[in-house]
């Protein structure tokens, strides 16, 4: 039985991705031989890498002035990347949850880093507002989305500097304003592909104003230069990318993807705002649309474990929460059919019934 897959990352990928890579696997392009064991220096497979990045400015309406690469470390080499090119003296960041604080931990190693505001003391259960962004920082960083706490900001954050954002676990849930951010990151295994390939987006001009030594593979303007082909790319991967993007735009883009997001997260937080068992983790205005958090209420706390068995016994898989929040998390990913969501919805109901 296909099971319903709420993980948090590496998690579902499209049905299209996942027949389209195993095609692959057994025959790529027509070649005779598996996409496993083709140089990445093939024109078969440069057309892949130029198609994904084609894909990626389209389905983003990427201005002019800016270049997707394909990297390899994930989103957590970026957390060093972004200040060891960008950081000449002094950035801000927002501290909206683990991510955060791992990417503001590695920034402090290249400068001043001024944390405007941060919502650890409630554990991450909102999105810090009016806070002030000094005028002489390099860049601002903020985490659109939250994935372990279940908080996003749904928008570009209107500031006076540059934006850069790691946008691991919601890119391509929404139109972005690119034109606000330097930079854009995001590991590949929520919402695009297999995991090991890392998406950044870069505004070239913002490149070239610290005065370090960027070693070679850490430098933005290398990969750049060579199309992200300095060394071997991640070719599986990226060929995954290519499908999901396919998919995206089939399905109508970004826009499209973005209504069916907010409905399927709609059906889930209606049915968790009008429970008697369960209750949402977060701020209600900054409730995340990828990543679903809530627990049991104090007097049903005893039964959050017999619910995870109950959902799994339906196919229900990967809704345990993470351990710094407990409960549950159920990550409505793109590919993430409305179906899943209307089956734990229902297994919700009948729990509840039950007890
Ligand atoms: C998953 C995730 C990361 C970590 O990604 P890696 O590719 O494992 O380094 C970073 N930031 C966010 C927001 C994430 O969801």
């Amino acid at each position: 039985m296909k099971k319903h897959n709420f993980y948090a990352g590496p998690s579902i990928l499209s049905q299209y991705t996942i027949e389209k890579t195993a095609e692959a696997i057994h025959d790529f392009a027509g070649m005779g031989l598996s996409i496993l064991e083709v140089s990445h220096r093939s024109k078969q497979f440069q057309a892949v890498m130029d198609e994904a990045q084609a894909l990626v400015k389209e389905l983003l309406e990427i201005p002019e002035g800016y270049e997707v690469v394909f990297l390899g470390g994930g989103a957590s080499l970026q957390f060093c990347m972004v200040p060891f090119n960008l950081l000449a003296t002094k950035a801000a960041y927002l501290d909206t949850g683990t991510w955060a604080n791992k990417a503001i931990k590695e920034a402090k190693l290249f400068g001043e880093v001024d944390v405007v505001a941060s919502s650890k003391a409630d554990n991450y259960t909102y999105i810090p507002k009016n806070y002030q962004v000094p005028d002489d920082v390099d860049y601002f960083h903020i985490t659109t989305n939250n994935t372990i706490y279940g908080t996003e900001m749904r928008y570009d954050p209107d500031v006076k500097v540059r934006l850069v954002a790691d946008m691991s676990s919601d890119i391509f849930s929404r139109p972005i304003d690119v034109s606000k951010y330097d930079l854009i990151y995001a590991g590949a295994q929520k919402n695009l592909a297999p995991a090991g390939v890392t998406l950044v987006i870069v505004r070239t001009d913002a490149l070239g104003k610290v005065e370090r030594t960027i070693p070679t593979m850490l430098n933005y303007r290398t990969h750049i230069e060579k199309g992200s082909m300095f060394n071997t790319p991640p070719v599986l991967p990226i060929f995954s990318a290519l499908q999901t993007l396919r998919y995206y735009k089939e399905m109508g883009g970004v826009k499209a993807m973005e209504k069916l997001d907010l409905e399927k997260a709609a059906i889930l937080y209606d049915a968790i705002d009008n429970s008697r068992m369960f209750v949402g983790t977060t701020a209600v205005e900054d409730r995340s649309i990828m990543n679903v958090c809530f627990v049991m209420k104090p007097e049903y706390k005893e039964l959050e474990a017999e619910f995870i068995s109950f959902a799994d016994a339906r196919g229900i898989v990967g809704i345990k929460g993470h351990r710094s929040v407990g409960g549950f998390r159920a990550s409505l990913y793109n590919a993430l059919p409305k179906e899943s969501v209307e089956v734990l919805v229902q297994a919700m109901k009948d729990f509840e019934a039950q007890h």
